[in-house]
This record gives structure tokens, sequence and C-alpha cells, in this order.
């Protein structure tokens, strides 16, 4: 398996190569060559594995240049009980009637990007030695709450590499604030930015290019690579779990082996929902793909009308982590709604970069709706959700699934489709506890944020997770707050250089 860049298809590399890089230099994403396909047989056997050796299997198909042993050595590191609160790893929630939750939000930091992000440097190391590049990985991030906590983790004491975080000062939660300040691991570096999200990653970005900086880390021995969502290494363990659901589903007696389900997504950058639909073309049984989004609702407005217009107001919401206007994984999808078009991607995408704006052609929006719908809520609709759901069903979630179950709601309100549907549920409900509690006590209250998180579990009779719970007495290590100015000279004081 070779995977090529949407920017130019005779790029061809090997996994190992998309995945240390990252990136293509053409500014194209990496992707299968073509997307292997597994038959029902295959996919209803999985379920009588563990996840770890369902995700061996999957990776098996894109992986090829890993061997079997390289596989499992990632798979066992990554899917365990010391990392999990589960044994089953992605938990699936038997809610309401044919409708489950995915509950994908057991890892260490309590969010869905810990499915990925837990095994992202296995790969990462796995693919720099395959490629004799016998330097150390230096992961820098710029962060606006989830994606760093859960890249501290993945790659804390990871042999061989180190990981750098920026977030911006007053942008982030106090409880996402608490987790990275108490990081724990001897190769982590945290550090606040007086700025906003925006100054973090542009200062990021010109440090990853600036020629002086790869001089020096290449002198040391050193090298960057990327942990955000434009790695295919974080997209194909997301893979993993829709297959593995649908292998659960048929094991349970829930679906016959066969029967199509939708899948709904809560979806920001697009790569969560993107993984479905591979898991899609690789043979799992889906009807309708379902595309949440809150009142930033920029690819609502494209699955429905083929124009992508970032040009529009941007929203803060109770669901930050969609908060987001471009939408970087929607480029691969594209590309494989083409017919592998490299010509009309770089099209697209540069009218994207110089208007902000882009038209597909009626052929590809049509292609797009057969296999996609879309749909958004704003923040009062996300909370009355919330509230109803624990009435119900005495079950507690999140703003970002909430979004996804009203999206749901109104898709079956409209069309009477009764397939049988998994909700991908990103993350803890004590991970965006002052909202969740306002919505369930109808009213804000101004006590600090842990007294919100025990309110919560006291209220809902529900557990806080022990890795959130745990961070109440844990010393604060990294304080360190500088202007934006001194990035640079940070990270390279940091690596000791
Ligand atoms: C990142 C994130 C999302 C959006 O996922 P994408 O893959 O970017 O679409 C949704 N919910 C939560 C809680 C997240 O952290």
């Amino acid at each position: 398996m070779f995977y090529n860049s949407t920017r130019n298809s005779n790029v061809r590399v090997t996994s190992a190569e998309a995945i240390a890089r990252g990136i293509s230099s053409d500014g194209g994403l990496f992707v299968p060559e073509t997307i292997p396909e597994l038959s029902l047989d295959e996919i209803v056997s999985l379920g009588g594995m563990s996840y770890a050796e369902r995700a061996a299997f999957v990776f098996s198909k894109y992986l090829t240049d890993f061997t079997e042993a390289e596989i499992r050595l990632c798979t066992e590191s990554a899917y365990n009980t010391k990392n999990f609160e589960t044994e089953s790893i992605a938990e699936l929630a038997h809610l309401f009637d044919g409708t489950y939750m995915l509950e994908l939000w057991h890892g260490p930091t309590c969010a869905f990007k810990d499915m990925a992000l837990q095994i992202l440097p296995y790969f990462l190391t796995t693919s720099a030695k395959k490629m004799k590049l016998d330097k150390k990985i230096v992961i820098l991030v710029a962060t606006s709450g989830d994606t760093g906590k859960a890249a501290l983790e993945g790659f804390r004491d990871v042999e061989g590499t180190s990981i750098l975080v920026f977030y911006p000062e007053d942008g982030v939660s106090a409880m996402q604030k608490r987790q990275m300040k108490t990081q724990e691991g001897d190769n982590v570096g945290v550090c606040a930015l007086k700025g906003n999200f925006d100054d973090c990653q542009n200062g990021v970005k010109a440090i990853f290019t600036d020629s002086d900086v790869k001089e020096q880390l290449d002198k040391n021995g050193m090298m960057f690579s990327s942990a955000n969502s434009i790695n295919w290494g974080r997209l194909v363990p997301q893979i993993v779990y829709y297959i593995s659901a649908y292998a659960e589903l048929v094991k349970d007696g829930d679906i016959n082996a066969g029967e199509k389900i939708n899948i709904v997504v809560p979806t920001g950058n697009f790569g969560n929902i993107l993984a479905a639909c591979y898991a899609k073309h690789m043979g799992v049984p889906v009807n309708k793909l379902i595309c949440a989004s809150n009142i930033n609702n920029v690819l609502t407005d494209f699955i429905n009308t083929g124009v992508y217009d970032r040009n529009r107001r941007f929203y803060a919401t109770v669901s930050p982590s969609m908060d987001i206007l471009i939408s970087s994984n929607l480029e691969r999808l594209l590309y494989l709604m083409t017919d592998r078009n490299d010509a009309v991607i770089r099209e697209w995408f540069g009218k994207l970069a110089s208007e902000g704006r882009y038209e597909v052609t009626d052929e590809v929006k049509k292609k797009i709706q057969d296999e996609f719908c879309a749909g958004f809520c704003n923040d009062d609709e996300t909370k009355t959700v919330i509230h109803d759901i624990f009435e119900k069903y005495s079950y507690v979630c999140d703003t970002h699934t909430a979004v996804a179950v009203k999206v749901y709601n109104d898709y079956k309100a409209s069309t009477g489709d009764t397939t049988r549907t998994i909700i991908a549920s990103t993350a803890s409900p004590y991970k965006f506890s002052p909202a969740v509690l306002e919505a369930l006590e109808g009213k804000a209250s101004d006590i600090d944020e842990y007294s919100k998180a025990y309110r919560l579990a006291e209220l809902s009779g529900s557990k806080m997770p022990s890795a959130l719970a745990d961070l109440k007495n844990k010393p604060e290590r990294f304080c360190d707050v500088i202007d934006k100015t001194e990035q640079k000279n940070y990270v390279l004081s940091q690596l000791g250089i």
C-alpha cells in the first residue's frame, strides 16, 4: 500500500514516510492509493477479538510496510487498561431504542483524541526507525484545549521523542489548563502564550518552517514532526472503532450481519467523520453518515449546497472543539469524491486560500449527498438536549455529543428513517462541567469549576473520571507565560540548544 498527496497524485510514499512527514511538501494530505476492502465475514469475525487485535487487523491492511510484530507492539502499547478505563477501550452504550452511543472518551484525557494520540507516538517512532532517520522527534503543538493534552499524554516518556505544547493563556477552560499545567513525564513541556489560539498556531508554524531552527535541530540530531489531524497516523486509528462497533452490534445480536447502520459524528476538522466514511468504503454496511455541527455551520452549508465559504462570523460556543471554519480533512474526502483529481483539488484549495471560498461541481455534490447528511444546532438547543436525555434515560452526555444527538433527532423527524444508529460520543461530560451542569439545573451557578464537576457527579449519579478527579491534588509543574515574540527562543532553550 502506497500513499499519494491530494495535491499531486504522482507523489507516492510508504505509510512510514507519510506518518513521519505528516504533510506532503506540496501542501497536500497523504491518502492511501486504494481503500482496502474487507468481507462481511472478516468484519463480523472481529467480534471475537480484543480491541487491540481488531486494530492490528485493520492496520495490517494500511501499514503494509510495518511488520506484524511492529504493529502488535504499537497496538498493545496503546490499547490496554493501563491507558483506558474500560476493557472494551471504545465502549458501546445501548441507550435508546436502536440508538447506540460509541463512547470514545475512556482514555487518559477524556476526549476521543486519545483513541489516535495514544498510538501515534508508537507509529511515529516505528516509522522513524524504518526510515533510518535516527533522530529525536520533537513534537510542537498549538492547542485550544483537547489536542494538546491528548498529545502530551500520548508522547509522555516515549523514548526518542519530546513534546512542547503552547496554549493561549486566556483561551482554554480551567479544567483544560489544569490538565496541562500538571502534566507528568520527563520529555514534556507546556507554556502559556499571551495571545489567542491563532497566535499560538502562527508561531508554531513559523518555527516549523524556520530554516535557522531546522539547521540547529539537525546539528543536534533532532527533527520536528506533527501530531495534528492532518497526519495519516491520526486518521487510521479512528477507522478502527467504527468497524469494531459494527462487529460488536452483530455479536450482541442488535443487528443482523449485513444490516445497514447510520453513523452520526459531531464534527470540526472532519477527521472523525472521514474515518467513518473510510470504514464504509472498506465494507461496513452504512446507510447515511450524518455530519453534525454547532452554529459554526460551514460544513452543513457545504454538504447542502456544494459551496464552501469560510467568510462568515466565527462564534465561540459551548462545544469549543467544533468551533472551526476550515475543516482540513475535507480535502481527503474531495480527493476521493473526484476520483483522485489532484488538479481540481489544487484549484479548489487554492481558492480557499486566496478567496476563502470554493464551489464543487453538481456531480461531486450529488456524490457527497448520496453518502452524507448534515445539520447543526445552537447552544440553547445543545443544552436542552443534554437536559432531555438525562430526564429520559438518566444518561449525561457532553456538549459536543449533544450536538450530534440533536442533529440526529432532527434527521429522524424529517426522514422517518429508523435504521439503527451509532452516535460518536466524543468527550466526557466532566470536561465541560459548567455547560453540562447549567443544562441539567436550568441555570448557571458561580461556584468554581471543580465544585461544578462534583455537583455534576452528585446530581447525575455518574462518576467523574479518575484522570480528572486526580488532577485536583497534583502539583502544577508548568507555569511559564511568555510573549509571542519569545516563542522561538523558548523552544530552542527548552530543547537545550
Ligand atoms: C476534536 C473534537 C471534535 C471534532 O472532531 P474532528 O475530527 O475535528 O471533526 C468533536 N468533539 C470533541 C470533544 C473534540 O475534541
